[in-house]
């Protein structure tokens, strides 16, 4: 079942390869967003039930074996939407969600601010009782589709000096006064950007869940899409490797396929073997995430996240020491991907991070 809606997603990730390709690097391709929506991706995502874990990951997995932008497109959209899905009020959910699904909304997951990465309980933009609504002072940085996207799930802080404890989930939309962004140029083709908020008036029902519960809106939908960062990494590093067996089968060299020679076919080997577990971890944690499985979720999402990020760095790296100079040229796909692969190691958790995570469950006798 999930192997077979995997591979119905490398389909449609060739599918959009055209159109993924048109797209400006570093800048929201709507028409991406609109072609994903057609090939039914997002009805997946926000049905009634919302997705399964194993789902968004078999998903992930299919489109970033073929096309890493139609990846990134399809998941910034659901993490930008996923917590309205989950937490809006229905009259906020019913005017939004219909057009994200639709592809004709752009989201956003707005958390990190120049202050506040990993620690993100730190974060220090205001959202200060005015009326019946908020008014929302600061800035976010690194955020995906900004400052171009549509609709924010945004995060402020609605009680000084409470941490993690007095943070509440908004949605801001695009055409709220105060609003202002710039994009951010990446090394990787990825659309993201800066925002400044400027006493943006945000009304009560845009709020998400109950005020300062908003971390809790946003582990809920991280631990929702941490395994599927893993997978994202898993679909990429499958790629790479196909790339490089294919080659080193057909080059030869001394007078037989590079393959043959055991410092090649070695290192293609540890490749398999950490893609393969990362696999297991991957799913394990997805499985974990759909069984209401709380006890072992945080740290198994944690292996999963940390080991499929770091396989698929190996896996883009060895691949290029294997085609030799065919593997950096520059618009070959791995050198797509080894600018692509970086990201995830950084994103939704560092890999330090991961093991702080790791560490704590397993001190706590949880793993
Ligand atoms: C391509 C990309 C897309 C992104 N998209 C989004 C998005 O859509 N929405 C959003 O909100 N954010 C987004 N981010 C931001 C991302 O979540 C942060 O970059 C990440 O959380 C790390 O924060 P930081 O960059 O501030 O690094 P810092 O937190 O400053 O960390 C710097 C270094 O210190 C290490 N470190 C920090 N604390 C510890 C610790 N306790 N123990 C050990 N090591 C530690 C880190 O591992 C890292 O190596 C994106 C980032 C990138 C690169």
């Amino acid at each position: 079942m999930t192997r077979a809606l995997v591979e119905e997603c490398e389909r449609v990730g060739h599918a959009l390869v055209e159109v993924a390709e048109s797209g400006e690097p570093g800048k929201v391709n709507r028409s991406l967003v609109e072609a994903i929506a057609s090939h039914g991706l997002f009805d997946r995502l926000f049905s009634d039930n919302t997705v399964t874990a194993t789902d968004l990951c078999a998903m992930r997995q299919g489109l970033a074996r073929v096309s890493t932008e139609s990846e990134t497109a399809f998941a910034v959209q659901g993490l930008g939407a996923i917590p309205i899905h989950l937490t809006g009020q229905a009259a906020l959910k019913g005017r939004v969600i219909p057009e994200v699904r639709r592809g004709g909304t752009v989201a956003a997951f707005a958390l990190t601010e120049p202050g506040a990465g990993s620690d993100a309980g730190a974060l220090v933009t205001t959202a200060e009782r005015d009326g019946d609504g908020f008014r929302l002072s600061g800035e976010k940085a690194y955020i995906s589709n900004a400052p171009e996207a549509d609709v924010y799930t945004l995060f402020a802080r609605t009680t000084p000096d409470a941490g993690s404890r007095g943070i509440t989930a908004f949605v801001v939309t695009s055409d709220m006064d105060g609003l202002s962004g710039e994009h951010i140029p990446m090394l990787s083709p990825h659309p993201l950007g800066r925002l400044h908020l400027d006493g943006v008036f945000v009304p009560g029902e845009n709020v998400l869940g109950q005020v300062d519960n908003g971390f809790r809106v946003a582990m809920q939908t991280l631990d929702l899409f941490r395994p599927s960062v893993g997978a994202f990494a898993l679909g990429m590093a499958e790629a790479a490797l196909r790339i490089a067996t294919s080659h080193a089968t057909t080059r030869t060299a001394f007078g037989a396929p590079i393959s043959d020679f055991q410092g090649v076919s070695h290192q293609l080997a540890d490749v398999r073997l950490a893609i393969e577990s990362a696999e297991l971890l991957v799913y394990s944690a997805a499985a974990a995430h759909d069984d209401s499985d709380t006890e072992t979720l945080t740290g198994k999402a944690a292996m999963a996240k940390l080991h499929a990020t770091e396989t698929a760095q190996l896996a883009v790296d060895t691949a290029i020491q294997v085609l030799g100079a065919r593997g950096l040229e520059a618009d070959s796909t791995l050198a797509h991907l080894y600018l692509e692969v970086r990201a995830p190691r950084i994103y939704e958790g560092t890999s330090e991070i991961q093991r702080n995570i790791i560490a704590r469950e397993m001190f706590n006798g949880r793993i």
